[in-house]
């Protein structure tokens, strides 16, 4: 039987389940703030912001597994957290220098795009940015 004082989260992208495991507290940003999950709580469904998901460690007081995610949903039914993003990484698999290439990259795609005024291709720079910085945010905490 499920152990009523845990809940599971999920965390699935196109690549598959990127992280699994019951928690007795999970933190996400969602795109309306911060939302703190106990066990029971009542099901909701919310979109999340590119940001992280903590999961409190089973058994820890202060200890946290740190998710970087862009964006997505989150649904919540029956002590299970499911998360669907286009993609996700738990804190220890994100390649900062990779990160950091990419947060390059977008910057100088957005000072393009703002000097030609194109603001599809500054929107699409500044959400590429946005995940890059999230990422190396989540790396170094
Ligand atoms: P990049 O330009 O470096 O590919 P991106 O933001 O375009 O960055 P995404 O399209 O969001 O990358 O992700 C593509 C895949 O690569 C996903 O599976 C994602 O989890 C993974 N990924 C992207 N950046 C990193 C990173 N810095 N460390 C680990 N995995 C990453």
């Amino acid at each position: 039987m499920a152990d009523q004082n845990l809940l599971t989260v999920n965390v699935v992208t196109p690549d598959g389940s990127v992280f699994e495991k019951q928690s007795p507290m999970v933190v996400f940003k969602t795109t309306i703030g911060e939302l703190g999950v106990l066990p029971n709580h009542i099901p909701f469904l919310a979109s999340l912001a590119i940001d992280e998901i903590r999961v409190k460690k089973n058994g820890s007081e202060d200890q946290f597994d740190e998710i970087a995610v862009s964006g997505g949903f989150v649904e919540f039914s029956d002590n299970l957290a499911t998360v669907v993003a286009n993609s996700a990484e738990c804190k220890e698999d994100i390649d900062s220098e990779r990160a950091a290439r990419a947060r390059k990259r977008a910057e100088e795609r957005l000072e393009k795009a703002k000097q030609t005024h194109d603001a599809d291709q500054m929107k699409r720079a500044e959400i590429s940015l946005r995940r890059a910085i999230n990422r190396l945010n989540v790396a170094k905490h």
